[in-house]
This record gives structure tokens, C-alpha cells and sequence, in this order.
């Protein structure tokens, strides 16, 4: 069956400014890390592109170790690109990374120029694209100097080969001098992605080498912030509150830093039943919640989610109709977390 997108697409989903470029973001983007490899099925995961696609999402995020096995995401999602959205290309904001291991030898990580651009040119071709939108630096190098990794970006977007350079998982110092020396050579900085959501707030803690937070850092910058794990992989839904489920990713076992049983103590689990309490008298289920407390803060200009079906990623797309906390609901919030 061929895939033509819904009409009324752009009317679902709002869009937020990336930092002070020239480029809109929806509220809420799909990663590909996890449900798009090798052991996942292709209905499944076609359909929760066009959903995504039909619902206003128009930011897709991979990266070269995306699978398993490494790869595969991107191998994947070209799959369906080029039997689905051919057609929509110049409609969709297409990202991917390098900084973890991809390849044997001293050339297959990290953030040396020889590593970025080969890798690029292996996700394109895995891709079938001509280019990226946002290419990333995946995380900071702390043996090559910065100005290289930056020279390699800067270098790819005038190949052509991205139009936009984004880093990721930088603390708000490198993050700060990485936004310098990119604008120096005249790439700006599109957006920095580090994790944050309601169980990892490192983006709020004060930076003691430049006396900032990483969202102060990048909103002084005029860079954009695009998180990721929004619901700690799960673990922000009241999927786990029962047992572990066997369909989800706990019980599924996946490898390469996805969740496991060891992140689910009786403590977290007791924040996360007080947290849907609180999210049922909201009329959001608990994922809903999480993402909208995120998006309250308009110094985030996306919420990077995952999601292992459609109908999963339509309840997040939900969590948009109601951003808006009262300070109580936010200081009970608080009170649940400390
Ligand atoms: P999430 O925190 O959104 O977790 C996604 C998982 O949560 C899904 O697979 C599903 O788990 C569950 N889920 C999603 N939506 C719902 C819902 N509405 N109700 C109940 N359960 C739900 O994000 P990820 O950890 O998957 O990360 C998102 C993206 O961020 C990645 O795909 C990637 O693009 C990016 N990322 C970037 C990193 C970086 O270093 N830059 C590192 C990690 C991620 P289940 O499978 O159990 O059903």
C-alpha cells in the first residue's frame, strides 16, 4: 500500500523556534534509538513513521550506532523513506550523530575529523539521502581538541553534506565554548540535545567553570534544545507500576544502555505512582504529564521521544493540548521528586 500523508497534518502539532535560527521544530520529534533494528518489525515501526508524519512531526533523530546492530536504524529508516516520503524530503528534518563506537581502530569514535565525516558518509549511504538536515557531534571528545571536532562540522554543512550542526551530552561549559568557536567559523550552532526529564534534571545544575546551567547556556547562545529520554525510557509511564511488562523495554532485554530491571527500584517506582496520581487528576495519563512538564519551559524547543508503537507515540502527541501547571501541581511535583 502506497502512503500518502494526511492533509490536515500541520493543524495537530505546534512548533517551536530552534534557538534564533530560521528553523521551527514540533513540540514533539521521533528517535530512532530504540524499536527501529534489526529484532523489530517493519508494520510496526512504518506505521508509527506515517503516524508521526500524519500527526505534524516532522523531525526524525537517528544516529550511525542506532539498531541494533549498529546501523540498522538508519538502514531502516531508508527503507521506509524511500518507499513513503520521497516525495515529502524538503517537508521533513531529517538528524543524525557520531561520537560512539562504529568501527574498529583509532578512526571509529569519538570526535577527530577523519571519524565525523567518514561516519556521515556511511549514515547517508545507509539512508539513501543526499543529506542531512542536522548533523551532531554525539558527545564531547575529551582527547581531540575542540576546535577540530568544530572545524568538522562547520566542514560538513559547506560540503553540503548537513545543513544544520548540532552537539549532544556536552556540559554547559564545552557546550558554551563549542557555540563560540562555531560561530567564529560561521556555523552557528542549530542545537545542543542532552537528556533531561523529570528523573534527570543535569541540565538545571549550575556549570561551576562558567557559573551557568546548560539551559541558561544555551538560551543566552541562541541554540536550540531538543531533549531526549523524556520518559527515562519508559520508566515515566505507568507501564512498570504492575510488573515489567514482556513487550516493553525492561522486559525485552535490549542491550546498549537501553533500560533495565536495575533502574527499576522501589523507590523510583514509588515517585512514579504518586507522579500518575497526580497526572490522572490532570486528565493526562503519567507520559503526557512528563512530556508537558518539559515542554512548560519555552527554552526547550522539542521533546525527543521514543515510542515502540503508534499508539504509544499518539498519547505522547497528546501530552501538547495541556502544557500549562499551576504552582501547586508543580510544587507537589517537586515534593514527589525530592
Ligand atoms: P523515551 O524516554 O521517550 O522512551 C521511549 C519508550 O517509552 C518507548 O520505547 C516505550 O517503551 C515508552 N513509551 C513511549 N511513549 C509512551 C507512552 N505514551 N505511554 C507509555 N509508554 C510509552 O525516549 P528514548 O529513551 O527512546 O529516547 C528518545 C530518543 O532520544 C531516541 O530515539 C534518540 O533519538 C534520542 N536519544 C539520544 C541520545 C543521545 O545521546 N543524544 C541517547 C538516547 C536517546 P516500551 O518500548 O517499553 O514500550
Amino acid at each position: 500500500m502506497s502512503y500518502t500523508a494526511a492533509a490536515d497534518r500541520y493543524s495537530k502539532m505546534q512548533y517551536r523556534r530552534s534557538g534564533k535560527s530560521g528553523i521551527m521544530l514540533p513540540a514533539i520529534s521521533l528517535g530512532l534509538w530504540q524499536n527501529f533494528g534489526e529484532p523489530d518489525d517493519m508494520n510496526v515501526f512504518r506505521q508509527t513513521l506515517h503516524t508521526a508524519f500524519d500527526n505534524g512531526i516532522t523531525h526524525f533523530d537517528l544516529a550511525n550506532n542506532y539498531g541494533p546492530p549498529a546501523g540498522e536504524a538508519e538502514i531502516n529508516f531508508g527503507k521506509v523513506f524511500k518507499q513513503d516520503f520521497t516525495a515529502y524530503r524538503d517537508e521533513m528534518l531529517i538528524s543524525t550523530k557520531a561520537g560512539y563506537y562504529m568501527w574498529p581502530g583509532p578512526y571509529g569514535e569519538w570526535g577527530s575529523k577523519k571519524y565525523l565525516v567518514s561516519s556521515l558518509d556511511q549514515s547517508l549511504k545507509r539512508m539513501g539521502l543526499e543529506y542531512v538536515d542536522i548533523f551532531y557531534h554525539h558527545r564531547p571528545d575529551p582527547n581531540t581538541p575542540l576546535e577540530e571536532s568544530m572545524a568538522a562540522l562547520d566542514l560538513i554543512v559547506r560540503q553540503g553534506k548537513a545543513l544544520y550542526a548540532g552537539i549532544s551530552n556536552y556540559p554547559a561549559d564545552k557546550a558554551a565554548a563549542a557555540f563560540k568557536i562555531l560561530q567564529q567559523l560561521g556555523t552557528p550552532c542549530l542545537i545542543h540535545q542532552p537528556k533531561y526529564s523529570m528523573l534527570e534534571r543535569w541540565v538545571e545544575k549550575k556549570n561551576d567553570a562558567v557559573n551557568k546551567n546548560l539551559l541558561e547556556v544555551v538560551d543566552e547562545s541562541g541554540v536550540g534544545c531538543i531533549v531526549f529520554s523524556p520518559l527515562a525510557q519508559g520508566l515515566l509511564t505507568d507501564k512498570y507500576l504492575k510488573g515489567i511488562p514482556a513487550d516493553s523495554r525492561v522486559g525485552r532485554k535490549l542491550p546498549n544502555g537501553a533500560l533495565t530491571e536495575n533502574g527499576l527500584n522501589e523507590s523510583v517506582l514509588h515517585k512514579v505512582a504518586a507522579l500518575n496520581e497526580l497526572a490522572k487528576k490532570r486528565n493526562q495519563t503519567m507520559a503526557q504529564m512528563a512530556i508537558a512538564w518539559l515542554l512548560k519551559d519555552q527554552r526547550i524547543t522539542s521533546v525527543l521521544v521514543g515510542a515502540s508503537s503508534s499508539a504509544q507515540l499518539l498519547n505522547s502527541i497528546a501530552a501538547v493540548n495541556n502544557i500549562d501547571f499551576t504552582a501547586e501541581e508543580l510544587y507537589a511535583i517537586e515534593e514527589i521528586l525530592k
